[in-house]
């Protein structure tokens, strides 16, 4: 069937969505429309410590604009991201913005290598590579619940954050701890009572 060769086997669903419908943009060089959505993040946006929960709100503010050789495409996008302290392990929320700037051109797989950019797919464009792309490159790769994080005591784990800067363990081979653990060592009971403490107790032994 003639038709079937002519259209290449995996076409963009206009229901996705982060297909862009541009019928609505003149195709003369210098016109543009702006058009502001917010869509579901996709799958797997993780890297490091930190990623954007799958289906959480992304902001787009998009704007097409008709050039020479296809749709120059300007995107800013902010996302929730959601991870762990890099120094104390806590969950982190905050939120990033990126923007980023990528030509669609009109022809399809023009010189068909994989560097060799982003096309339409007729009207439609997917600007899910594009958004993938700059939301994980701008992921903190050492997320910080907040930037003076005092993060985890290294001897004994607790919340520095929590603690108090006080916090502090004396050194092992402290002489004023090594008499007092003596002492302590000393004052602990040892098997079992002695035979005259068991006569003074009296009843409670066998
Ligand atoms: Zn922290
Ligand atoms: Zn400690």
């Amino acid at each position: 069937m003639p038709y079937s060769r002519r259209k290449p086997a995996a076409r963009l669903d206009p229901r996705r969505p982060l297909v862009l419908d541009t019928r609505a943009l003149p195709r003369s060089p210098g016109s543009a429309r702006t058009e502001i959505r917010t869509v579901p993040a996709p799958a797997d946006l993780h890297a490091g410590l930190a990623g954007i929960p799958e289906g959480a709100d992304v902001r787009l503010d998009v704007t097409l604009e008709s050039v020479t050789d296809g749709v120059l495409v300007t995107m800013r996008a902010t996302a929730p991201v959601t991870g762990e302290c890099a120094r104390c392990l806590e969950p982190v929320s905050q939120a990033i913005e990126v923007r980023c700037q990528e030509l669609f051109s009109y022809e399809q797989g023009a010189g068909d290598g994989e560097e060799d950019g982003y096309s339409l797919d007729g009207d439609l464009l997917d600007l899910e590579p594009v958004l993938r792309d700059a939301l994980v490159l701008s992921l903190p790769l050492a997320p910080l619940c907040r930037q003076d994080c005092p993060g985890l005591c290294p001897e004994c784990g607790a919340l520095l954050a929590q603690v108090g800067a006080e916090h502090e363990h004396e050194r092992a081979t402290d002489p004023r701890w090594a008499g007092l653990r003596q002492q302590m060592v000393q004052a602990q009971p040892v098997g079992p009572p002695a035979p005259d403490t068991r006569e003074e107790n009296g009843r409670g032994s066998p």
